[in-house]
């Protein structure tokens, strides 16, 4: 556990809570948890739950209910990526526990998996749950934080398994282009490594660009794509993830005995929330509209964008896709030597919690994220106190 770290739950969070516990108005922008923002229950899923609850009172079948692994093949398929059917479908709770069902079976203690920084710290700490070693591959604020390929390549060693790929990214909100993703499967490819694929925020993607799957790109290759309906349907507590393995059958047959064997261990997934998924999957009105101008994604990224355009000594990379940006401090304009502390003295002085960059393992102490899920002027007001904290900030 010495490395494990969870910075979004993490000490500041219970600090914030505390302050609440005393009658502060905190605003937490920790997580992307849609919900608690007022996002609603979409009608389509209220729809396929009301009168059907009785069909989820038993244990299902531990890969997941067939016409929910139907409706995520015919989804995946929809994204270009060929060959597979719902029998390479595993659905959990959440892509939180399948990334444990993807992870365990393939690596030893001392194998390395390379991961982006930064990251969602979901990857990182399954990672050295498992015994193994994350090994950072860097993104490039300059690129509009794509990979940096030949970082990337020049990590790979003989004890490397894996590559990760989050995209959209979390906590950077980007999208990748094609050719960033190609060069990264070049490098699987030259090196028998498995790709994982977190695509959990591909439906929220702005500004008329298109989300392309990393499998589509690489039907020779063993990827393993992981998507849930945490983000595009706010029902992060309904607890519904899932992943699916393409590329050639027989070099991935060791392998899925050994996700079958942990996802049999638990029995099943949360049934109720997996009979939602096929109406989830017809319904992709309820995050596009989210995302077009006028709806509350594009709209409070707007917002956000505005407010941060005049606060002197931050820059920041416009999100494309997700709810999150992740802005850079002028560390020597406010003489920051901790991120955490930067984000603590922000708590205490205007009572808006955020993570700090060293939570998502950047290796420098001049980044933070933003949850850009309060409404616009919650946002806004957010924002300006953030800026007057700013003004004249100088950490001690
Ligand atoms: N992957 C990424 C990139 C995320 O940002 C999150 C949640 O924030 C998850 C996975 C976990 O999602 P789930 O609710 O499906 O467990």
């Amino acid at each position: 556990m010495e490395h494990v770290h969870s910075d979004i739950r993490g000490d500041l969070y219970r600090e914030a809570i505390k302050m609440q516990a005393e009658g502060i108005d905190v605003l937490k922008l920790n997580t992307g948890n849609p919900a608690a923002f007022g996002f609603p229950l979409p009608e389509s899923i209220r729809k396929a739950i009301e009168g059907h609850e009785d069909k989820a009172v038993p244990y299902c079948d531990f890969q997941g209910m067939p016409e929910a692994r139907e409706a995520i093949a015919r989804y995946e398929r929809s994204k270009g990526i060929e060959g597979i059917n719902a029998g390479d479908v595993f659905i959990g709770n959440g892509v939180s526990e399948v990334v444990t069902f993807a992870l365990m079976p393939l690596l030893n203690p001392g194998d390395e998996v390379l991961i982006p920084t930064p990251n969602y710290s979901l990857w990182s700490n399954t990672i050295l749950l498992a015994g193994a070693k994350p090994v950072y591959y860097r993104c490039d604020e300059q690129s509009h934080w794509n990979p940096d390929v030949a970082d990337l390549r020049s990590k790979v060693t003989s004890r490397t398994r894996a590559i990760v790929i989050i995209n959209p990214n979390n906590p950077t909100g980007v999208l990748y282009s094609t050719d960033t993703l190609q060069q990264i499967l070049q490098v699987a490819r030259e090196n028998d490594l498995i790709v994982f694929s977190d695509e959990i925020y591909d439906r929220l993607v702005m500004d008329g660009l298109k989300h392309v799957s990393t499998a589509s790109l690489a039907p020779d290759l063993t990827v393993v794509t992981m998507n849930g309906l945490s983000k595009s349907h706010s029902l992060c507590g309904y607890r519904c993830g899932w992943m699916v393995i393409s590329g050639p059958r027989p070099r991935t047959e060791e392998y899925r005995k050994g996700v079958v064997q942990l996802t049999s261990m638990r029995l099943c997934a949360n049934a109720l929330a997996q009979l939602v998924i096929p109406a989830a999957l017809e319904d992709m009105e309820t995050p596009s509209a989210m995302v077009r101008p006028g709806g509350r994604l594009y709209e409070q990224r707007k917002v956000t964008a505005e407010v941060l355009d005049q606060i002197d000594g931050i820059s920041y990379v416009k999100n494309d896709a997700a709810f999150y940006m992740f802005p850079k401090l002028d560390v020597k304009k406010f003489n920051i030597t901790s991120d955490k502390q930067f984000a603590k003295d922000l708590l205490e002085q205007t009572h808006v919690l955020l993570v700090p960059g060293s939570g998502f393992d950047w290796p420098e102490q001049d980044h933070f994220r933003l949850v850009l899920l309060p409404q616009a002027d919650r946002l806004r007001e957010a924002m300006t106190r953030m800026g007057q904290f700013l003004d004249g900030y100088h950490q001690k």
